[in-house]
C-alpha cells in the first residue's frame, strides 16, 4: 500500500478533480501510476483482489478516473478497454501503443510526430484525436 506522502498526493489529485478520495479509487489510481503498461479492468481487479472491493466498484472507479482525465482509456482493437494513468511523466498527448500479435501484451511507446500537417488527412488526425497502434511480435515472442 502507498506510503503516507504518496497517499496524500493521490488524495490531492483525486479531490482536485472533484471526486471523493475513497480507498478503492486511490488504490486503483496508485496501481495504474505504478505500472507503465495499460491495464484492462480484469488486470486491475486481479491485482487488487486481496481487497474487499467488488469488480463493479473497481470498474466504476476506472471510468470515473477516466472521465476526469486522471486516466486514459484505450482500445487497441480487441474491444477491451485498457487504462493508464496520465501524469507529466506519461504524457497526456496520445502516444502509440505496441501490441504483440502473438501474446497480446501492450506497451506504451514514445510519442511520434505524425508528419501529416500538409497531407490530406481527416480532421481528427490533424487534431491528433486518434490512436496509433503498432503491431508486431514482442521480444519474448519473436
Ligand atoms: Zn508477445
Ligand atoms: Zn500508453
Amino acid at each position: 500500500m502507498a506510503n503516507r506522502q504518496n497517499l496524500d498526493e493521490l488524495r490531492l489529485a483525486v479531490r482536485g478533480k472533484g471526486l471523493r478520495a475513497t480507498p478503492s479509487r486511490l488504490a486503483v489510481l496508485e496501481l495504474l501510476r505504478s505500472t507503465d503498461t495499460p491495464m484492462s479492468h480484469g488486470d486491475v481487479a486481479d491485482r487488487l483482489d486481496t481487497q474487499a472491493w467488488d469488480r463493479a466498484t473497481i470498474y466504476r472507479n476506472l471510468t470515473d478516473l477516466a472521465e476526469v482525465g486522471l486516466v486514459r482509456r484505450t482500445d487497441i482493437g480487441d474491444h477491451v478497454w485498457r487504462f493508464e494513468a496520465l501524469s507529466e511523466a506519461h504524457e497526456s498527448v496520445s502516444h502509440p501503443h505496441f501490441v504483440c500479435t502473438e501474446c497480446g501484451i501492450v506497451e506504451c511507446m514514445p510519442e511520434i510526430e505524425l508528419a501529416i500537417r500538409r497531407a490530406k488527412a481527416p480532421r481528427a488526425v490533424k487534431q491528433r484525436q486518434v490512436e496509433v497502434h503498432v503491431r508486431g511480435l514482442c521480444d519474448a515472442c519473436i
